[in-house]
Formats: C-alpha cells, structure tokens, sequence
C-alpha cells in the first residue's frame, strides 16, 4: 500500500516537471524563430525574379482586389477548385456582388492553399489586413484600398517596394522580350531568350514577320536569309542587352517543350534553317531549336551572364508536366562547365534530382523562387534536404509575380519557411544561430551579389542616393 502511495507521488512529480519543463522550453523555442524571423527583416532583399508589370499595361482602368487577384497564382487554384472567374478587361464593369458570386465559392474552397496563404499575407504587411480569410465584406474594403493607390500607381510603388523590403528585382518581361527599357532604381535587366530558341524553327514567309524576332530584326535593318544572318541578329542582342545590364539570361520553355536538348552540329542546323519551317518534321524543329540553346549558353558564358531556367510544375490549368524535369539538363551541365546554371522552383516534384544536381555539378545553382508559394510544407521539407546536401552559397531566391502585393506576400511566405527551416536546424544541434543569419542572408542577398557580378552596380546606386 505504501509503495503504491510512493509510486502515485513520484508519478505526479514525474508528470509536474516534465510540463514544467515544456511550458519553460515552449517560449524559448518560439522567441528563437521570433528572433530569426526578425533578423530576416533587416536584409534589404535581392530578389532574382520576378514580372512585374505596369497597371497601365492593363486593360482597365480601375484596378482592384479581383484585378489582383486575377493576374496572381491564386487564380489557378481558384478555376482549380471549379469555380469561374472573368477576364481581366472584364471585371471593372461587374460589382462586387456578382464578382463574389463568380470567385468567392472557389477563394474559399482554395483557402488551405500555400498560393492562398501567401497572397493573404501580401495584403497584412501592405495594407495592414488582419483576417485570416477573405469574405464578401473584407475583400469590398480592400478593393476600396487597393483602387486609391493605384491611382498613384508609381508613389504606390515605391513606397511597397520600401516597405516589403526590396532592394533590387530581376524583371523577366517574358511579354515584351525585346524591351530593355527598365526603370534601374527597382528592377535589374533579364535577358528573356525563350523567343531567339523557339522561334528559329517558325521562321514566317517573307512579308509575314509579326511580333516576332524576325519583324524585330527586320526593324533594328537586319536581313535573315539564312542561319549566319540569324545568329548575328542574336548576337546584336546579346550585346544589347549587355549594354543594358542585363544580370542573366532566362529560359522558361518548359511551358511549350522538353528541357531535353540534344547537341547539334552546325551543319545540320544550317541546312535545316534552309528549309522553309512549315515543312520541318517536330523532330528537325526541335533540332534547330536544340541547336540554338546551346549557342545561346555558349554566347550567355561569353558574357559572363548565368542562364536561369524553369524547372518542374507549370502554372496555369493545363500543360505538360514531364516538360520540366530537371534531370534532363544533365548533358548541358556536363558539356558547358564554364556557364552558370540556375534551376528554379525547386524542380518541384522533382526537389531530391534538383537538390543532387546542385550537389554534383559546382555549375549548378539553386533559384527556390516560387517554391514557397507552391507548396510551403514541400519547401519546408526539401529545402531542409537541400541544405543537408548543397553548400549555402548556390541558393537564391525570387518572388515570380506580376504585381507587387503577391510580390510582397511571397517574400514574407519565404522569409517564413526559411526561418522555421533553419530554427529546426539549430534546434536539433545543426547550425549555430550566426551561421544560421548568415545563411539566410546569402539566400535573400549576398549570394546573388557575387553569382550576378552585382556589387559594382549596388556600389553605385549606394553613391547616386548620397548625392
Ligand atoms: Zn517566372
């Protein structure tokens, strides 16, 4: 009886110091992420992609949240869920009641979403919204909001982009390819070469140059009657876009094609550019096509400038997965030592065949932009992998949006996994906190600096706003 009193004492006693311990290591393990977390807000970030684009490029004259929300990734899940939306031209002549009728039932079928998620936060840190889901109500406030600083499009800006905590974008004008035109107190050059690669093979009959490299070529006084002459059109781009300050060149044709590109000789190429491109077979379109990918790299080493390319899932409803598979740049990575290679989205399903390629090759880096936004728990555990296997200063990140609430949201979405990856880290005896800052601040900033060659250009923007 007395032994059972005993037990029953210590048992109580066992179980009181134990949650005694919790409840003490509790808020210790949260003030370290806190801390973290913080620590992330002080680095003035150098985001290595983004669209941004101009309301004015859009069509209506009002933008408000259902504008926002129809040019950012939440869109996809919303029409993924079932749920019908409008085109952009059309929505600043429906009212809020009918625009909610049409998005609402998909926004709240979609409110588990990582891309749900991080656009939310976007509207926190800028707008100071405080719900946790959008309603009939809050999104009317908002879009009130939202309409008054697009008036002011630029001080709107300006003023998000200060306080999201930017100090640099890579803007890929994937739509107007052409354009080096950037305003440089925001946004750094990308070279956006999908149109040099996929348009050898879609050469128009004479007279019939449209929005296309051959109508530009025709403009900038360049003839194109064979395949020297469209190189050194591509070359007069290069340097173009060199004399702009381009910072890398981008590939995103995983949207219409395999990333598999086979080595073709000069020859075949030119013969097969001789040919008029209606009559190429799918596998001689690709051949040119393969063709130019590698000149491109080639010209992209000379320069000095590192090639970022799409890998893994595709936005949008409806494409090819398989496109995307990182792997299948293996031959590039092997056969061009001397070019940068920068893999974006985590090659998302593919992270572990992303993460080795990164490992294998000291030419291939890691660009986990967007990754967060597709799917924070799947960025949580793979960067966790990928830090086990690449060292820190082959990672970069970027926001991928098109205006810059989303951009704003995906930044803080990122600073968030990053935090919880590496607070995990130090958590289990990994990483002291200074290394883990130092990571972080190579990831958000410093890595960037030294793969694109920026300090020259930060040093003189640091000059320009002490005069
Ligand atoms: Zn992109």
């Amino acid at each position: 009886m007395k032994t059972k009193k005993v037990k029953t004492v210590l048992l109580i006693t066992i179980i009181f110091l134990s949650s005694f311990t919790i409840f003490q290591c509790q808020p210790q393990k949260d003030q370290l992420e806190t801390n973290l977390r913080r620590a992330l807000d002080e680095i003035p970030v150098i985001n290595t992609h983004e669209h941004q684009r101009s309301p004015h490029e859009l069509p209506d004259e009002h933008i408000g949240f259902y504008h926002l929300l129809e040019s950012s990734y939440l869109s996809s899940d919303v029409r993924s869920s079932g749920a019908s939306g409008y085109r952009l031209e059309t929505l600043d002549s429906l009212s809020d009641e009918v625009l909610w009728k049409a998005y609402g039932p998909g926004l709240n079928h979609s409110r588990n979403t990582s891309y749900y998620s991080h656009f939310v936060k976007g509207f926190k840190k800028l707008y100071g919204f405080d719900a946790i889901y959008f309603t009939e109500e809050n999104v009317s406030e908002l879009s009130n909001e939202i309409e008054k600083n697009y008036e002011n499009y630029e001080t709107w800006f300006d003023q998000a982009f200060n306080n999201a905590g930017f100090e640099l974008m890579f803007n890929d004008q994937y739509w107007n390819p052409f354009n080096c035109d950037l305003n440089d107190k925001y946004f750094a050059l990308v070279f956006h070469i999908n149109p040099l690669v996929m348009e050898v093979s879609n050469k128009p009959a004479p007279g019939g140059e449209k929005d296309n490299i051959y109508q530009q070529a025709w403009e900038d006084g360049f003839p194109m009657m064979n395949l020297d002459d469209y190189l050194a059109y591509c070359d007069q781009l290069f340097i173009k876009n060199v004399n702009n300050n381009a910072v890398c060149v981008k590939n995103s044709m995983a949207y219409s094609r395999t990333l598999y590109y086979e080595d073709i000789p000069y020859e075949e190429a030119k013969d097969l550019f001789s040919k008029p491109s209606g009559s190429l077979s799918k596998t001689e379109a690709k051949k040119l096509q393969d063709f130019m990918f590698h000149w491109v790299i080639q010209k992209a080493t000379e320069h000095e400038l590192p090639v970022q390319i799409h890998t893994g899932y595709l936005a949008g409803n409806g494409n090819v997965l398989d496109n995307g598979k990182p792997v299948k740049l293996n031959n590039l990575f092997l056969n061009y030592p001397d070019a940068k290679f920068v893999l974006f989205h985590g090659g998302f399903p593919w992270t572990g065949e992303y993460a080795a390629l990164a490992k294998m090759f000291t030419n291939v880096y890691l660009d986990i932009v967007w990754l967060p936004q597709i799917s924070r728990e799947e960025a949580i555990s793979s960067l966790d992998v990928m830090l086990d296997c690449v060292p820190y200063n082959k990672f970069f990140w970027g926001g991928d949006c098109a205006l810059i609430e989303e951009s704003t949201g995906s930044l803080e979405f990122g600073k968030d996994v990053i935090a919880e990856v590496l607070t995990k880290r130090i958590r289990r005896g990994l990483l002291t906190e200074d290394l883990a800052i130092e990571i972080a601040r190579g990831i958000f900033r410093e890595n960037a600096i030294e793969t694109f060659q920026l300090s020259k250009r930060l040093n003189q923007e640091f000059e320009r706003m002490k005069m």
